[in-house]
């Protein structure tokens, strides 16, 4: 039986983390489950699951959940929690999927605990690839991505050598402005961003599918995750999100990975890897799906991924600027502070203005990510930002 801690089991990927372990109860069993502010949620998953703990990042929430079930299951709160329930010596596998930059620290405690790492907390590669890298090497940690591109991308390389591979091919849907005119842009609402054509997902990330920061986040999360040159990472926009992503090898041949899109596949794959285990969610026909189509990505309407280009050449903290800025930019947007086009604006000032560390510690990647957050906050506050109307 593989014990399990999911970090954010009351998210999107959390939640169907425990369809998966419901699916396959003689394999898997939810040890620790940890949620920030979801309790009601949280409750129903102890009644069911049955954890020996849980944490709850809000202490008012972790009072709360105290008085109403603290009688079952133990109700930890905070971040050294967080840290513990990943590092538990009984626990097998790590389920990281946390959203933002909140999913780094108990990752690394995954990683220094020398777990299996389900990554989905992209975030974590993005600001601190180089660093998980070499602690994943030093503690003999095995981080197998959650992402469905980059599922697709390692499910291709089973089998194949690294000095094979010629480029990483990602595919993009192209979100739900993909046909959009650049002058509408400004009118976009949140209600419209959050309407993925594909993919039902939280909602951090779901407008970083719109502006294609995802993409452009993903694209580091590669670079790092397969010890790959940016220059050797491509995107294509792929509307129907069949084909996951791709492999070009050195000899010209194309390995590439197709399904539903469904995360349970990618979810399971990191955790039953090198196996497979059957499931009985939906399966691909190709015949129904009729046509497969592709496009090179708009930089233009959409910035956001040139800057993670960009960020990622930088190097250094740059890449730590460019998610802590996409992170209050998108929180603003999402509260209606600012327009759509305006994510990407603030993203580029931040960069432009931020001083860049090299070769940075953790200690430098979390004042980068405070002091980038505080300058945002700033350019907020300030009359260059004006509201929607
Ligand atoms: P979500 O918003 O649905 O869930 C986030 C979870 O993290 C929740 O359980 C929440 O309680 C917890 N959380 C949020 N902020 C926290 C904080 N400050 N401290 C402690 N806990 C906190 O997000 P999601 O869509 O499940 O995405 C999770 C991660 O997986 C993200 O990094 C995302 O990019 C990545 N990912 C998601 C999908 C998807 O289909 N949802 C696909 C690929 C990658
Ligand atoms: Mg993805």
């Amino acid at each position: 039986m593989q014990q399990i801690t999911i970090l954010g089991s009351t998210g999107s990927i959390g939640v169907q983390t425990l369809d998966v372990i419901r699916s396959n109860p003689d394999r898997y069993r939810a040890a620790y489950l940890t949620s920030n502010v979801n309790i009601d949620r949280l409750e129903r998953q102890v009644a069911e699951f049955a954890p020996d703990g849980v944490v709850v990042s809000d202490p008012e929430q972790a009072a709360e959940a105290r008085r109403r079930f603290g009688d079952r299951v133990e109700v930890l709160e905070g971040d050294e929690a967080l840290a513990s329930v990943a590092a538990d010596p009984a626990v097998d596998i790590v389920m990281s999927a946390l959203v933002g930059f909140a999913g780094l620290q108990p990752t690394i405690a995954a990683v220094r605990a020398g777990k299996r790492v389900a990554l989905a907390n992209k975030e974590t590669m993005v600001v601190a690839g180089e660093l998980i890298n070499r602690l994943r090497a030093e503690h003999g940690a095995t981080i197998i991505p959650v992402d469905s591109e980059h599922s697709a991308i390692f499910q291709c390389l089973v089998g194949e050598e690294p000095s094979s591979i010629g480029r990483l091919v990602l595919t993009a849907s192209g979100g739900p402005f993909r046909e959009l005119p650049a002058e509408s842009f400004g009118a976009i609402t949140a209600i419209e961003a959050l309407r993925h054509p594909n993919w039902s997902m939280g909602p951090k990330i779901t407008i970083d599918s719109a502006t294609l920061m995802n993409k452009g986040l993903e694209v580091i999360e590669a670079r790092w995750l397969f010890d790959i040159g940016a220059e050797r990472v491509d995107v294509v926009v792929h509307p129907q999100s069949i084909i996951h992503s791709m492999v070009e090898f050195v000899d010209g041949s194309v390995k590439a990975q197709l399904g539903l899109p469904d995360m349970r596949l990618p979810i399971q794959y990191a955790m039953a890897y090198p196996e497979r285990i059957a499931a009985s969610y939906g399966r691909l026909d190709l015949a129904s799906v009729g046509t497969l189509s592709f496009f090179e990505p708009d930089t233009e309407r959409f910035p956001a991924l040139r800057l993670a280009y960009a960020a990622l050449e930088r190097g250094g903290t740059a890449p730590s600027v460019l998610n802590a800025a996409n992170e209050i930019a998108v929180a603003a947007f999402l509260a209606e502070e600012i327009a759509f086009p305006q994510i990407s604006a603030l993203i580029e000032r931040a960069l432009s203005e931020a001083s860049i560390a090299e070769d940075p510690s953790l200690v430098n990647i979390l004042e980068a990510d405070k002091r980038t957050r505080e300058a945002v906050r700033s350019y907020l506050g300030s009359r260059s930002f004006t509201p929607p109307s």
